[in-house]
């Protein structure tokens, strides 16, 4: 039996293969939805959530008794890597406009049929855009409603899964107790941070919004609010603030707009009530400066970069 310590080395190990912190961390407040939707506790016999990968490729997978009803995958497509996120929607699914005609959406997969399921079997519906999938399950009552119906209609399937041997408590932790998960998070994107002058590995979210202790996810939460970004950038334009390199200027076509957003105020300032000011805390940055501005911890002042900055 491997031991719990042995279990969060490999968690650990295992989230890397999703691109961000803001990406997993997404992608266990999905999990977490689901447990709530369906009510099932760590204990229940129907719930199957494993740590390992199976033989599908799917990884961090949930299953209700004898279907999955989330996961991911990367899949290989005209020389590019693409992560796919996989849920569970109802047979009704196929005439919900605004899936049918995604172009996001992978190959319709759906359910073989169980024994004794005389009803249309559901999909498995393989999401290219994980954000747009979170926008539709906010603002479409319809994608909502095939989607929870589908996993309430799993759940009433079977008293328990033939896989439940598989079930990891420990992945049920990450779903529901967002410290825990936080944790976990931290000693994932610390061990990659940059120091070495690579860049902070997402244009979105720097990391550093989540390197608070406790309180990271509330301003998690926050700093994902793509309006902070923009309204920072549309007041400073989208041009470096310590040496005034334009993406536009240099890129062309492809710079349009391409900038890092740098938060200023030092993380032990902020509180759970804290909301950002997208002027006075966050500022355009190019992903040079960006990362010697993380060369310290905590960042470097604008003002300390722009003074080592060799003219
Ligand atoms: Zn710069
Ligand atoms: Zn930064």
């Amino acid at each position: 039996m491997p031991s719990d310590n042995d279990k969060i080395e490999l968690l650990v190990k295992r989230i890397k293969y999703a691109p961000s912190r803001e990406w997993v961390n997404s992608y266990f407040e999905l999990v977490k939805r689901i447990i709530k939707i369906t009510g099932l506790d760590n204990d229940d016999p129907r719930l199957v959530m494993s740590l390992s990968p199976n033989s599908t490729g799917w990884r961090f997978p949930v299953t209700i008794n004898n279907r999955y009803v989330v996961a991911l995958r990367k899949k290989k497509e005209n020389e590019q890597t693409k992560l796919y996120v996989g849920l569970i929607f109802t047979a009704s699914a196929r005439e919900i406009p605004q899936l049918r005609d995604s172009p996001d959406l992978g190959k319709w997969g759906q359910f073989r049929n169980l024994r004794g399921e005389d009803s249309d079997p559901p999909y498995f519906l393989r999401f290219g855009n994980f954000h747009e999938l979170l926008y539709w399950l906010e603002t479409s009552e319809q994608i909502y409603q095939s989607w929870s119906e589908a996993l309430l209609a799993e759940v009433g399937r079977a008293k328990s899964s033939p896989y439940r041997k598989s079930h990891e408590p420990l992945m049920y932790k990450m779903a529901v107790d967002v410290n825990f998960r936080a944790e976990i998070l931290d000693r994932v994107y610390t061990e990659s941070k940059p120091g070495l002058g690579l860049l902070p590995e997402q244009i979105d979210e720097p990391q550093e919004f989540y390197e608070g202790a406790s309180k990271s996810i509330t301003v998690n939460a926050y700093e994902r609010n793509p309006q902070a970004r923009n309204a920072c950038i549309e007041h400073y334009g989208a041009k470096c603030i310590i040496c005034g390199f334009v993406f536009h200027e240099k890129y062309g076509e492809i710079g349009k707009g391409f900038i890092h957003v740098h938060h200023i105020k030092p993380l032990g300032e902020i509180c759970a009530e804290y909301q950002v000011d997208p002027i006075n805390d966050l500022c355009p940055v190019c992903p040079n400066c960006h990362a010697m501005l993380h060369m310290r911890k905590p960042p470097y002042s604008l003002n300390e970069i722009r003074a080592m900055l060799k003219r």
